[in-house]
């Protein structure tokens, strides 16, 4: 069989527009702040994106480029300020930090009202929670969209998500099972990794590695999320060997077009959303 592609980029850019419109028709203008620290040239690019696609929905991004010599406190002065600037309605911290600083201290200051990344321990506990006050991290809440485009029915599916970081693997996996999927989180200490990943209905591939998955991963039919960003001497390719794996999954994910876009999408909704909850519309 051939897999069926899942566009994310078609499908963000349907929320760009229904966002759009519903920003434009209620003539308001949410606000993102951005902290990007020193010039790693992956994390510029993403935020430049990030600018572009503000722009274009009516949000407005401020950039704070920032000194790799910055210290943790400098950097908690600057998010205390914009906590208290009621005209700011999302704080974003570009991630990876300089190893200098301490990121767990830094994001937990966000006030997390504010905290459109849902990165903070209390926007981690409502999550689990499923709260409707949560903020959902952007890039798991972009894959359990693109899942949802194809299963309307998550009952009882395998779920196997490879990959437990506080970014993408533990927060997809709690939305996953949070829709009743029995899920199961393999890392790099897992044994017989294909054997797990060969009963998944829905593989979440989040390892970082360039096409890590090969087919002998795949159950025939499974949907097949594929996060990973990685640079190679072809360019940018996924965890998953995708032109092998493309002809025994149901569903598959582009890298890139598939969880990228997602994730900037879902950036602009919760800022979206945390303009609305903080003015109480
Ligand atoms: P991390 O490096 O933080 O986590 C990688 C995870 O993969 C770890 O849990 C690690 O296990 C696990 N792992 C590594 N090697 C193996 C292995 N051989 N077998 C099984 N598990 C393994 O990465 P992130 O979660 O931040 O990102 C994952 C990928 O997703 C990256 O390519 C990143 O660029 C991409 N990404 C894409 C986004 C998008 O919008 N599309 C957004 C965010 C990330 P252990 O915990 O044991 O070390």
């Amino acid at each position: 069989m051939t897999a069926t592609i899942l566009n994310g980029k078609k499908l963000a850019q349907a929320i760009r527009e229904k966002l759009k419109l519903e920003i434009s028709k209620q003539n308001i203008t949410p606000q993102l702040a951005v902290v990007i620290i020193g010039n790693d040239a992956a994390s510029s690019i993403y935020v430049h994106s990030k600018e572009k696609a503000c722009l274009e929905v009516g949000i407005k991004a401020t950039t704070y480029h920032l000194e790799t010599t910055i210290t943790t406190q400098d950097l908690i002065n600057l998010i205390t300020k914009l906590n208290n600037d009621t005209n700011v309605n999302g704080i974003l911290v570009q991630l990876p930090l300089p190893a200098h600083l301490n990121t767990q201290e830094i994001l937990s200051q966000i006030d997390p009202q504010k905290d459109v990344d849902g990165f903070t321990a209390l926007n981690v506990g409502l999550t689990l929670q499923k709260h409707p006050q949560a903020f959902i991290p952007c890039t798991p809440k972009g894959i359990l969209r693109l899942i949802k485009e194809v299963h309307s029915d998550l009952n009882g599916l395998n779920a196997v998500v490879v990959g437990r970081s506080q970014i993408v693997g533990i927060p997809t996996a709690h939305l996953l099972l949070n829709s009743n999927c029995t899920v199961t989180i393999a890392h790099s200490k897992t044994k017989d990794l294909a054997n797990i990943c060969q009963k998944a209905d829905i593989l979440i591939a989040s390892v970082g590695k360039a096409n890590f998955f090969s087919k002998e991963y795949i159950k025939e039919g499974a949907t097949v999320i594929d996060v990973g960003i990685n640079r190679t001497e072809n360019g940018i390719t996924g965890d998953v060997k995708y032109e092998e794996v493309i002809e025994k999954a149901g569903y598959i994910t582009p890298v890139p077009g598939g969880v990228g876009p997602m994730t900037i999408a879902m950036l602009l909704e919760n800022t979206y959303e945390a303009y609305l909850k903080q003015k109480q519309l």
